[in-house]
């Protein structure tokens, strides 16, 4: 056993890393997300873009060129565990690895085809400051760092009042919904037009924060853009 497998080893024992999608211990060599978990977390397809409720609904958009997810939300599943310890556990190294991930699986399918930059949707600056950080971004980091693309933070902006969302299920709250975005009033929207964006959100229910940022990013003249969300609870 080397040095470095030794120091883990040991590490592992005085203070056992956990999965962040079921809880159990990691074994050496498993990073944030135990294997089972990886194996047994679906991973959405081709046919689940192009047939699903949003597509559909959406289809009206003329630049949309593409809606897809990584993987599917459910109850108690184990991608709303993740995105429990990442947004409520503060497990930021989390939010990087996502869009590894996501990106890693999913460039083959020609989803992320063409785009030019990664727009992560911004959260209302009260919100980002409180939390410190904003989990859309750190996952389009990781898939910035796969795709080779630039991140753009500056496009968006999070407007619409603060309203109590306890009323909401948990996964509504998780995904805002309540929000919406306008461009931001210092850009000028030709200095982008033509391009081509991923909008990134970290889940997906109603689909209504994401409409929102795509009825935003259509008052750049011409612009094409890819909806893509980490999970989302899947409408057929
Ligand atoms: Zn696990």
């Amino acid at each position: 056993m080397d040095f470095r497998k030794l120091y883990y080893s040991l590490a592992d024992l005085l203070l056992p890393r956990m999965c962040n999608g079921c809880g159990c211990r990691l074994a050496l060599g498993e990073e944030l997300v135990c294997t089972k978990c990886m194996l047994t977390m679906p991973v959405e397809h081709k046919h689940d873009w192009r047939y699903n409720r949003h597509a559909n609904d959406w289809a009206g958009h003329e630049g949309l060129a593409g809606v897809g997810a990584y993987t599917r939300y459910t109850h108690d599943g184990i991608a709303a565990h993740i995105i429990h310890n990442l947004k409520y556990y503060r497990h930021t190294a989390l939010g990087p690895w996502m869009g590894r991930q996501a990106a890693q699986q999913l460039r083959a399918t020609g989803l992320f085809d063409g785009a030019e930059a990664i727009v992560p949707l911004p959260l209302a600056p009260q919100r980002h400051r409180r939390r410190g950080f904003n989990q859309s971004e750190l996952i389009a980091q990781g898939m910035a760092e796969v795709l080779q693309l630039p991140i753009v933070t500056t496009l968006l902006r999070r407007t619409g009042a603060f309203e109590s969302q306890t009323h909401f299920s948990y996964a509504q709250r998780l995904e805002n919904a309540r929000e919406a975005f306008s461009l931001n009033p210092d850009v000028h929207p030709d200095e982008y037009a033509g391009r081509h964006f991923i909008l990134v959100d970290d889940v997906m229910t109603t689909g209504a924060t994401m409409l929102s940022a795509i009825t935003a990013i259509e008052q750049i003249p011409d612009t094409r853009f890819t909806a893509f969300c980490w999970a989302w609870v899947y409408k057929s």
